[in-house]
């Protein structure tokens, strides 16, 4: 359930509904919402009641119940198109402005598409060879 922050945190409210929200979906773990300023028509964001920053900072259990619920708001999402974006910003440089983890389901209408956007070159083989090293082992 939402931990006390100070200040408090808003998707901790939202989760505890003594802050409004559009909400769509809710069990005991985690709640979905619609973004106050969405990309597109329907974009949802995807929460734990509990509060952690990051999608690390969650306890496998709280993780697990999260990505079942962002599945179950997926499919609802397939109601308004087949097509959406699932995202998760970690961190400032990535992006993230609420440090309560969330994913965003943001559907997709034939808009330009922001993984879309251009100015993408080649990956380099050596620093490819690199990454793999890095990012391959346990
Ligand atoms: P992020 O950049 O991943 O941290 O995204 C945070 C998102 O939360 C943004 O898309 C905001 O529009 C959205 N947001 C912020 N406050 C609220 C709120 N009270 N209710 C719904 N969405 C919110
Ligand atoms: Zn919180």
């Amino acid at each position: 359930m939402a931990e006390a922050e100070h200040p408090p945190c808003i998707f901790c409210k939202i989760a505890a509904k003594t802050a409004p929200a559009y909400l769509v979906y809710e069990d005991s773990s985690t709640a979905a919402f619609l973004d106050l300023f969405p990309f597109t028509r329907g974009h949802l964001l995807v929460i734990p009641k509990r509060h952690a920053a990051r999608l690390t900072d969650l306890p496998f259990d709280d993780q697990v119940a999260l990505l079942r619920s962002v599945d179950t708001l997926c499919r609802r999402t397939e109601r308004l198109t087949p097509d959406y974006n699932l995202a998760l910003n970690a961190g400032a440089n990535a992006g993230q402005i609420v440090f309560h983890v969330h994913f965003h389901v943001i559907p997709r209408y034939g808009e330009t598409n922001p993984f879309q956007t251009g100015g993408r070159v080649r990956v380099d083989d050596a620093d490819a060879q690199e990454l793999v090293r890095e990012l391959g082992r346990a």
